[in-house]
């Protein structure tokens, strides 16, 4: 799904809640003509149950899985995976309250970075419960706060007396110190959430998710209900989550639709690709064949062009100057940009019904016969076979 990446301030300010981090601190906020606040979206999970609220998606079948792409802005203090603007991709899947889909988004995600080849990842998770849980930790968190008040920082002040969960978002060491003692969420977890929170755990053993529970992880949404989860890696340093998500089992009703449980997360784009760089995954990406295919005096454009194309329907990374210089500069050329082949028609080549395939890397070049100019399959299994 596509969202607009500017909304009304107060779709975040309901959703992720007003005395948040990213809200109070973080959103970059404009008026428009009109006077109206408008704002670059901070992430991407309110707007996407905005627009499923507002274009009644409620009334497909089953389970809604949505998943966006795109810019995300946050003003922070800019630092090696902490930027103003990022990219996220997410996944949302709306309409359940089941555990199970708790852990195959989890599982789905995770399966994903292992694909691109990143294995060395933790899986974190906790619950924060839900408003009946939530009421009598806000008592004791309130009280152990209060009995530190002269230790914490002003925000934090301000927090355990406005949103007291959102004092695990600060980052001041001192008051991350203080937090280590503080009564965690999980103990009071009652009945519903405690079940929820055992099936989640059986669920991930049943897939093979190796996980740890971190009893103070509550991520710096007020939306969150019961599951919350990140996806790190050792090698970031101190930003080290590539992915974050969790329960919202109230963000539906609360943005005016009918209640409806979901979870959903959301990865960062640029924190991958400094983990594949880091890896030495990225190389791979970029190892793809490379076939640089030269324009001579006196071949015709729709030959030319019908090769290129052809190799480009074959999935091949194809490259040309697209100007008739001599084969001496265009294979300086194709040196260049890295090709592993270059693929040269002249005019012999043309008469003969011919194609030559120069290996870059070696130096060497044959030539090799053609049967059907529109479909060389001959150049396909040169290429292919090395
Ligand atoms: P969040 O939306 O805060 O749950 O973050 C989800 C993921 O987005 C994080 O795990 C990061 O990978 C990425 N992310 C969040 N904030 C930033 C940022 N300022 N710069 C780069 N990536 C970010």
């Amino acid at each position: 799904m596509v969202t607009p990446i500017i909304e009304y301030s107060e779709l975040f300010k309901r959703s992720i809640g007003d005395f948040t981090d990213i809200v109070q601190k973080e959103m970059f906020v404009f008026q428009d003509r009109k006077g109206r606040e408008i704002c670059l979206r901070p992430e991407g999970t309110a707007s996407i149950i905005r627009a499923y609220i507002e274009n009644n998606l409620a009334f497909l079948p089953g389970v809604k899985k949505i998943f966006y792409f795109g810019p995300m802005f946050r003003a922070e203090r800019p630092q090696k995976g902490r930027y103003r603007q990022f990219t996220q991709f997410g996944t949302e899947a709306i309409g359940s309250d089941s555990p199970l889909l708790d852990a195959e988004v989890i599982k789905m995600n995770l399966e994903l970075f292992q694909k691109m080849g990143l294995n060395e990842l933790d899986v974190v998770i906790n619950s924060v419960g839900c408003r009946t849980c939530n009421k009598d930790y806000l008592i004791a968190l309130k009280k152990f706060l209060h009995s530190k008040k002269q230790h914490l920082c002003e925000d934090c002040k301000i927090r355990s007396e406005k949103n007291p969960l959102r004092v695990f978002d600060c980052k001041v060491p001192d008051c991350r110190k203080v937090y280590e003692k503080a009564p965690v969420i999980i103990d009071f977890l009652k009945d519903d959430c405690h079940g929820h929170f055992e099936n989640l755990k059986k669920h991930l053993d049943a897939l093979d998710v190796t996980y740890k529970i971190d009893p103070k992880l509550v991520r710096g949404f007020d939306y969150y209900t019961k599951t919350v989860f990140e996806i790190t890696s050792g090698s970031l340093g101190s930003q080290n989550a590539i992915l974050g998500g969790g329960r919202y089992d109230y963000l539906v009703e609360q943005m005016g639709g009918k209640s409806t449980p979901a979870v959903g997360a959301a990865a960062g784009v640029e924190r991958l690709l400094l983990v594949l760089e880091e890896s030495g995954q990225l190389k791979d990406i970029n190892n793809e064949l490379t076939v640089y295919v030269t324009l001579m005096e006196n071949i015709p454009d729709p030959v030319f062009l019908d090769l290129v194309m052809f190799l480009r329907q074959k999935d091949i990374k194809t490259l040309s100057g697209f100007s008739r210089r001599s084969l001496k500069a265009q294979l300086n050329e194709a040196n260049n940009l890295k090709a592993d082949y270059a693929v040269i028609l002249g005019e012999d080549e043309l008469k003969e019904k011919s194609l030559t395939i120069r290996n870059m890397k070696s130096s060497t070049q044959e030539k090799i016969k053609i049967t059907d100019w529109h479909n060389p399959v001959e150049l396909m299994n040169k290429l292919q076979g090395g």
